[in-house]
C-alpha cells in the first residue's frame, strides 16, 4: 500500500492501513512535521480515530476547550453566542478540542514511526505512476535519484494541489468562494486573562477570526480587503495593530503571518481504479468551521477497512464506488456549511452599517448529516448512518470503552441474543468475522444506547464505527444479507 502525502490524513491513512497489517509506504517531499499550525481544531468522531492509536488522550492533556462561540460585533459585544458543552459528548471525547498542529503531528508521527510496518521516505516526491491494473508502479524522486515501487494501490493524500489528482485528470467543483485571509499564530508570554472563547468579529471594515488555543497558543485570521496592499498587510507593526484588542508585544509574540486563499471546491471523482484521493485532495473548505482536516481524517477511516475486505478478497473492487458516494455527499455538506458560516460573517458585517439581516440558517450548532448510502433501509431515524455514540460500558465490573469491543469490525449489537439467522447470513456473519456484543441495561450507566434500543432490538456498527442499520427480529437476517449487495462481497 502506497500513500502520497504525510501530512494529517496520509498519516492517519498509513496508520489505518498498517493496523490491518499491510506493508506500508509513506512518502512526502518535505520533511518534518508542518512547522506552522493550520488545523487548530478537532472533533469527538476524529479523536475516536486517534484513539485506535493510544493517542486522544494525549491530545485532550495538549488541548484547550472553549466555552462560547460567538458572532460579535467590530466593539466585541456578542450578536450571537453559542455554548459548547465541555467535557466528554456522546462520542465518548468532547466536541470540540483546539490544538497546536506541529504538537499533534509529532505524536502522530511518533506512532507512524514506531510501527515496524510503515516505511516512511521524506524528501521523496511523488513524480509519476501508472495504474496496471493488478497493481499501481509508483515512480518517486529522491535525492535526484529515480525510484520505482509496486503497490496493490496509491492513496493521494497529497494536499490542495495534488499531484495525483492531477495526472488522473479529476476536476474540482468550485463552490465559488474565493477569499483572501491573514492567519497569524501569536504565543502569550504572560496570563492576561483572555477569554475562552471563539469570536467571529462581523467588523465590516475587517472581518476577523479569535481562537484561543492550547497553552496561550492564539489564533487570529483578518479578511483581506479589496483596498490592502498584500505587502503593507505583512508588515510587522500593521500586524500589532490588528492585534491590538487583544494582545501586544509585552504580552506575545508573534510566530508567523501568513496569507491564504480560502477556497471552496471538492473533486468530482475520488478513485480511478487502484488510484484513490483523500483529505485536502479532494475537498478544501474555508477554515471557518475548522472541519477540513477531519473531513479528510473521515475519508481515510470510511476506505481504509473496504480496502481491507478488497485485500482479504472479502470484496469486489466496486465497492470502492461507495468510498465517493458515502463521502462526497457528506464534504459537500461540510463546505456548505463552512460558506454558511463565511455569509453569517458578511451579513452580520451588513447590519454593523445599518442594512436588514436575518440569519435564516444556522452556522456552528448544527450536526453532521448521515452518510446517504452504505446503509440499511431507514436514514431518517437519527441513528442509521451516523456515528455510534460511545459509552462506558460497565461489564462484569470492568469499565471499557464501547470502541474497543469493537475494534474495527463489523459488530452486531444487542440487549438480547440472536435467535436464528438465515443460512446466507449465517455465512456473512462468518464471511466477515461479525462480532456480537451484547450490552444489558446495566452495562450502560449513561444510557447512551438506550434511543437505539428503543427503536431496534439489533443495531450493526460497521469498522468506520457509523451504524449500518437497526433491526428487529423479523428483518434481522434481511439487514445482514443486505451487507453482500452494499459492499460487493465475493
Ligand atoms: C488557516 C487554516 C486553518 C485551518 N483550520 C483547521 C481546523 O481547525 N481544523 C481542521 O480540521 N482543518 C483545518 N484546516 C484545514 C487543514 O489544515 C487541512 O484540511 C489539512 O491540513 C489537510 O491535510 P492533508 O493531509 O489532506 O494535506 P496536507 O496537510 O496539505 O499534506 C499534504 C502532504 O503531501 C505532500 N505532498 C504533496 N505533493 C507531493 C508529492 N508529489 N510527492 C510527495 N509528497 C507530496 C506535502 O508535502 C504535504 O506534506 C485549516 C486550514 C487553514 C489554511
Amino acid at each position: 500500500m502506497a500513500i502520497c502525502g504525510y501530512g494529517p490524513v496520509g498519516s492517519l491513512c498509513s496508520l489505518l492501513m498498517a493496523d490491518y497489517g499491510y506493508k506500508v509506504l509513506l512518502i512526502d517531499k518535505n520533511i518534518g512535521t508542518s512547522p506552522t499550525a493550520r488545523a487548530i481544531n478537532t472533533d469527538g468522531e476524529q479523536l475516536r480515530i486517534f484513539d485506535k492509536f493510544g493517542l486522544a488522550e494525549k491530545i485532550i492533556e495538549n488541548s484547550n476547550q472553549i466555552e462560547k462561540i460567538h458572532f460579535s460585533k467590530k466593539s466585541l459585544e456578542p450578536i450571537q453566542s453559542i455554548t459548547q458543552t465541555l467535557g466528554d459528548s456522546s462520542m465518548g471525547w468532547p466536541n470540540q478540542v483546539l490544538f497546536y498542529q506541529p504538537e499533534l503531528e509529532g505524536f502522530v508521527r511518533e506512532v507512524v514511526e514506531s510501527k515496524e510496518n510503515i516505511d516512511v521516505m521524506e524528501l521523496c516526491e511523488l513524480t509519476d505512476f501508472n495504474d496496471k491494473g493488478n497493481e499501481v508502479e509508483i515512480i518517486c524522486k529522491n535525492e535526484n535519484q529515480e525510484i520505482k515501487f509496486l503497490s496493490k494501490f496509491l492513496i493521494g493524500c497529497d494536499g490542495a494541489s495534488s499531484f495525483v489528482r492531477k495526472k488522473l485528470n479529476i476536476d474540482l467543483d468550485d463552490f465559488g468562494y474565493n477569499q483572501k485571509w491573514l492567519v497569524c499564530d501569536a504565543h502569550l508570554t504572560q496570563n492576561i486573562y483572555l477569554k475562552n472563547e471563539l469570536i467571529q468579529v462581523c467588523d465590516p471594515k475587517r472581518p476577523c477570526t479569535f481562537l484561543h488555543g492550547r497553552r496561550g497558543h492564539l489564533r487570529f485570521e483578518f479578511r483581506v480587503m479589496p483596498e490592502d496592499n498584500l505587502k503593507e498587510l505583512k508588515d510587522e507593526a500593521f500586524i500589532w495593530n490588528l492585534l491590538s484588542p487583544w494582545i501586544n508585544k509585552k504580552n506575545a509574540i508573534l510566530e508567523r503571518a501568513d496569507i491564504y486563499n480560502f477556497h471552496a471546491c471538492i473533486a468530482n471523482r475520488w478513485n480511478i481504479n487502484n488510484v484513490l484521493i483523500a483529505g485536502d485532495s479532494a475537498h478544501q473548505m474555508p477554515p471557518f468551521m475548522g472541519a477540513g482536516m477531519g473531513t479528510g481524517i473521515r475519508d481515510v477511516t470510511n476506505l481504509s477497512w473496504k480496502i481491507h475486505l478488497i485485500l482479504q478478497k472479502k470484496a469486489n473492487k466496486k465497492i470502492l464506488e461507495t468510498y465517493q458516494k458515502e463521502r462526497y455527499p457528506h464534504a459537500k455538506w461540510t463546505i456548505g456549511q463552512t460558506i454558511t458560516i463565511g455569509e453569517l460573517i458578511e451579513g452580520f458585517c451588513a447590519a454593523e452599517q445599518g442594512k436588514e439581516f436575518i440569519p435564516e440558517k444556522k452556522g456552528y450548532d448544527v450536526r453532521f448529516p448521515h452518510i446517504p448510502s452504505g446503509i440499511f433501509k431507514n436514514s431518517k431515524d437519527g441513528i442509521t448512518g451516523y456515528p455510534i455514540p460511545q459509552p462506558k460500558l460497565f461489564i462484569n465490573n470492568n469499565c471499557i470503552k464501547l470502541d474497543k469491543l469493537i475494534n474495527s469490525n463489523f459488530v452486531i449489537m444487542s440487549k438480547s441474543d440472536i435467535k436464528k439467522v438465515s443460512e446466507k447470513a449465517n455465512q456473512i456473519i462468518k464471511k466477515l468475522e461479525i462480532k456480537f456484543i451484547r450490552i444489558k441495561d446495566i452495562d450502560d450507566p449513561d444510557k447512551l444506547l438506550e434511543k437505539i434500543f428503543d427503536l431496534y432490538k439489533y443495531v450493526l456498527v460497521r469498522p468506520d464505527l457509523y451504524v449500518y442499520g437497526g433491526s428487529n427480529e423479523n428483518d434481522l437476517s434481511e439487514m445482514i444479507e443486505s451487507i453482500d449487495k452494499s459492499f460487493e462481497l465475493i
